[in-house]
């Protein structure tokens, strides 16, 4: 018969991968947890418009990144590429903003993009993000960049944290002409593609990877020297705040997005040993207006956990394993063993195969235990149960319950 392969693009998470990518998420949650950040469950299909509105028609995403279709009444569906869009539908659909001053809401789950799958660049991949509704406070944009921080600290991976100040419609406008026209002045050294965005979205020829277009803009006008007076006292104060928290970032003029939804504070977690992002954040100050809610100013940031997994080095540390091997007819007596051990939050498998003893530690041995319980008929009168260090070899008689 046949065999069948996953679809080009998706992928199967197993063995020590499937454990590296549960701990990063895990230890996202717990950090997200601390800060109070409630999860909201999205869907993964929304319709297309939300994410065409949102993620914007002139950025890859929307134009040759998405996974979208009809479904069977005509009606034009996609699957997400990102979070924040559905984040924001939820918040407006939901009212959330009736609720509290602020909102800060995560969410975590499959995204799927279009894209030529290569090393870390899949087409469903998974993030976390996490979002702050109904604040123009710098603190947030901070403590967003803060929790990152903590974050890659705690994985012990090295990246330096990038900001920059996209600025706002008040002052985009004059930067956006100027660079314009610059870019017409170096237009034999960009790539077709930047041609294409000069006039459409030409922050995004900054964000270019072909390296004739890094080269050429180099020299472009920096959104920084256009900022007005808003903009600046927002960035300046955030940089007092990460300087107060101690966290070491580097300016980076040229950094945007890839969504056109950003305004002011950007940022992103590059390696330092790869070259890639990891974590990549912003405001975004009028996307829930535009969207059909009230005026709410946010932040948020995206974490690609398959790309964080990649670059953990260490593996993560699991609990031991006790395999236990019932000798005889003591299945009850075994069984009652495994329950309390488990209730006690021990890792306990029960052996499937028959065999002596020899057979049964070589199972043992296979199946990465740590320790091997051996009862038998012994055991099951004298209720106590043998317990071997399957690492020393060493072997004691142990009461049920009080610890190992
Ligand atoms: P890139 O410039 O690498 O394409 P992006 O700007 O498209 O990234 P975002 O949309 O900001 O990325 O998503 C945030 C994070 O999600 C990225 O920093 C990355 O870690 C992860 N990510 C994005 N696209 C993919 C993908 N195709 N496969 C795996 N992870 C991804
Ligand atoms: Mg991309």
């Amino acid at each position: 018969m046949e065999e069948f392969q996953s679809v080009r693009g998706f992928h199967d998470l197993l063995g020590e991968e499937a454990k590296r990518f549960r701990y990063v998420s895990e230890l996202i949650r717990e950090k997200l947890r601390v800060y109070n950040f409630e999860e909201i469950v999205l869907p993964v299909v929304e319709y297309l418009e939300v994410f065409q509105r949102s993620i914007g028609e002139a950025t890859d995403i929307v134009q040759k990144e998405m996974f979208s279709f009809e479904d069977r009444k005509g009606r034009r569906l996609a699957l997400r590429p990102e979070g924040t869009a559905g984040a924001v539908r939820a918040y407006v659909q939901n009212r959330l903003y009736a609720l509290k001053p602020y909102v800060k809401l995560f969410y975590e789950g499959p995204m799927f993009r279009y894209e030529r799958p290569q090393a870390g660049r899949y087409r469903q991949f998974h993030q976390i993000g996490a979002e702050v509704f109904g604040t123009m406070d710098p603190l947030a944009d901070a403590e967003l960049i803060n929790l990152v921080h903590e974050i890659l600290l705690e994985m012990g991976i090295d990246v330096t944290i990038e900001v920059n100040s996209i600025g706002c419609k008040v002052c985009r406008p004059a930067h956006r002409d100027a660079l314009i026209e610059y870019l017409s002045g170096v237009e034999g050294h960009l790539c077709d593609v930047c041609i294409d965005r000069r006039d459409k979205n030409p922050l995004r020829v900054l964000d270019c990877k072909v390296p004739t277009c890094k080269e050429a803009v180099k020299e472009a006008p920096k959104m920084l020297d256009f900022l007005c007076h808003e903009c600046r006292e927002h960035y300046s104060k955030l940089k007092e705040h990460l300087t107060n928290l101690s966290i070491p970032y580097r300016e980076n003029p040229n950094l945007v997005r890839g969504l056109d939804y950003y305004t002011k504070t950007v940022f992103e977690a590059v390696s330092n040993e790869l070259g890639i992002t990891v974590i990549a954040g912003g405001r975004y100050d009028y996307l829930v207006e535009e969207m059909g809610g009230p005026p709410t100013p946010a932040v948020g940031f995206a974490v690609g956990i398959e790309r964080l997994s990649m670059l953990l080095r260490s593996e993560p540390k699991e609990d031991p394993l006790y395999f236990l091997i019932p000798f005889g007819e003591v299945l009850d007596y075994a069984l009652t063993l495994a329950k309390t051990l488990r209730s006690e939050g021990r890792r306990v498998e029960v052996s499937y195969r028959k065999g002596g003893l020899k057979k049964q530690l070589e199972l043992a041995n296979r199946l990465k235990a740590d320790y091997a319980i051996i009862v038998g008929e012994e055991e099951k009168l004298g209720n106590f149960y043998t317990i071997k260090d399957l690492k020393t070899g060493q072997q004691i008689r142990v009461q049920p319950s009080p610890s190992l």
